[in-house]
C-alpha cells in the first residue's frame, strides 16, 4: 500500500482537493507524515477524511522489526515495509552532528563480492516514500538528539533507482519536510557514469561518493561486477564533469583489502588515476562479511597507505568505522534475520 510519505506538498494538495477537502488540509497532513504520526495522532483531521485516507494509503511506510545498538551509540534499525520486505537503516551519532544512513533497494543487483547487501541479488526498488520513511522514523525516535545529515549508503544502488533517489532528495530537503540542507546529503554509487552526470544536470549539489575500491580495471573486475561495464577512466571523467557542473568536491571510497589493494604500488596507481580530480579519498578498512574470504587490512597498514597517499599529494583519511558491533556492514542484519526466518519456516 502506498504511504502518505510518498507525496510532496503539491501532490498532497491535489489529493485533498480531489477528495473535496480544503487546501489547508494538505499542510496538516504533511506535518503528520513528517512527524511520522500514526492515523490515531491525526487529531486535527476530520474522522471521515481519515477513514477515506486509510482505505487507500498507509500512514507509515515502515515499522520497526528489530534494532541493535552499538557501544558507540550507533543504532542499526531493521524495518519491515508494508509488503513484508525488509530494509536496514542506521543512526550514527557524531560530535559534529548526527547522520542517518538509509537503504534504497531491497537487496542489490551489483554483486560486489565484499558486500552483504547484494548477496541475494536485487528484489525490488524502494519508492521515494519508503526511503524517506526510514529517515522520518529515526528522526522521531532520536528527536532529542536530532538528525543533521543523510547518507544514501545503505543497501542498494541509489543511481540504479534514479527517479526515486531524486524524488527522495526533493522530499527530504523540502522546507515543509525534514528540511535537511542539500549540502548535508551524500549519495554513494558503485559508478554509473551517465547517471552521475544526470544527477548534476538535475540540480543535485550534495556530496557524491564513488565506491572505487581499486585503481585499475583489472583489479576492480576481481571485486566488482560493474567494472565489466565501465572503466575507471570513464568513471573519473564523469566525476570531473560532475565537479565542473556543481563545484562540489567528490569523495572516493576505497575499501582496504589486506594484500589486495593496500600496497604502495596501489597508492601510486590511485594517485595517477585521480590526477586533476577535486576529491577526497575515504579509506575504509574492510568489514569482514560472511561468505567472502577477502581479508581486512591491519590498522597500521591502513594508516601507512593513507600517509603514502598524502605524501603523493592526495587528500585522504581513514574512516572511523562505527557500529560494527551492531551487525557489521550494511545488509548483514537483514540477511541474518531473513536467514533465521527461513530456518524457522523450514523447521515448522
Ligand atoms: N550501494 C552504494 C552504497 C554502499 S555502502 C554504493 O555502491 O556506493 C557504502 C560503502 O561501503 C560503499 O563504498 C561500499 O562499497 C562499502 N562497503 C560495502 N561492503 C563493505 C564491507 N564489507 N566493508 C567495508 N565497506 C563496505
Amino acid at each position: 500500500m502506498t504511504a502518505l510519505s510518498e507525496f510532496t506538498l503539491d501532490e498532497l494538495t491535489a489529493l485533498v482537493e480531489a477528495m473535496g477537502e480544503p487546501k489547508y488540509r494538505a499542510k496538516q497532513l504533511m506535518r503528520h507524515t513528517v512527524a511520522f504520526d500514526s492515523y490515531d495522532e491525526y487529531t486535527d483531521i476530520p474522522k471521515a477524511l481519515i477513514e477515506k485516507l486509510k482505505s487507500q494509503y498507509a500512514d507509515r511506510a515502515v515499522r520497526e522489526k528489530t534494532r541493535v545498538t552499538a557501544a558507540d551509540g550507533a543504532v542499526r534499525y531493521l524495518f519491515e515495509l508494508t509488503d513484508g520486505d525488509l530494509a536496514e537503516a542506521v543512526f550514527l551519532p557524531h560530535e559534529y552532528g548526527n547522520s542517518v544512513c538509509v537503504s534504497c533497494q531491497v537487496g542489490c543487483a551489483m554483486g560486489c563480492v565484499f558486500c552483504a547487501s547484494g548477496y541475494y541479488g536485487l528484489k525490488r526498488n524502494l519508492s521515494a516514500g519508503e526511503i524517506l520513511a526510514q529517515a522520518l522514523y529515526i528522526a522521531r525516535d532520536k528527536k532529542a538528539e536530532g538528525v543533521n545529515k543523510i547518507v544514501m549508503m545503505g543497501s542498494g544502488s541509489p543511481l540504479a533507482n534514479y527517479d526515486n533517489t531524486v524524488k527522495f532528495v526533493r522530499l527530504i530537503t523540502a522546507k515543509d519536510g525534514l528540511n535537511i540542507g542539500m549540502r548535508s546529503i551524500s549519495v554513494s554509487t558503485c559508478g554509473l557514469p551517465d547517471k552521475i552526470e544526470r544527477l548534476a544536470a538535475d540540480g543535485f549539489t550534495g556530496t557524491l561518493s564513488l565506491s572505487l575500491h581499486a585503481a585499475t580495471d583489472a583489479k576492480r573486475k576481481k571485486i566488482m561486477k560493474i567494472a565489466e561495464r565501465y572503466t575507471v577512466r570513464e568513471l573519473i571523467d564523469s566525476l570531473k564533469r560532475f565537479f565542473e557542473r556543481t563545484g562540489r568536491r567528490v569523495v572516493i571510497e576505497y575499501i582496504l583489502i589486506g594484500g589486495f589493494n593496500d600496497g604502495d604500488g596501489d597508492a601510486a596507481e590511485l594517485k595517477k588515476l585521480l590526477k586533476g580530480l577535486c576529491c577526497h579519498v575515504n579509506l575504509i578498512p574492510l568489514n569482514p562479511v560472511e561468505n567472502c574470504d577477502l581479508k581486512p587490512c591491519s590498522k597500521k597498514r591502513a594508516h601507512a597507505f593513507c600517509e603514502k597517499l598524502n605524501a603523493l599529494g592526495v587528500s585522504a583519511s581513514v574512516r572511523r568505522s562505527m557500529g560494527s558491533d551492531a551487525a557489521g556492514a550494511c545488509g548483514q542484519l537483514k540477511n541474518r534475520t531473513a536467514e533465521a526466518q527461513r530456518a524457522k519456516r523450514s523447521d515448522a
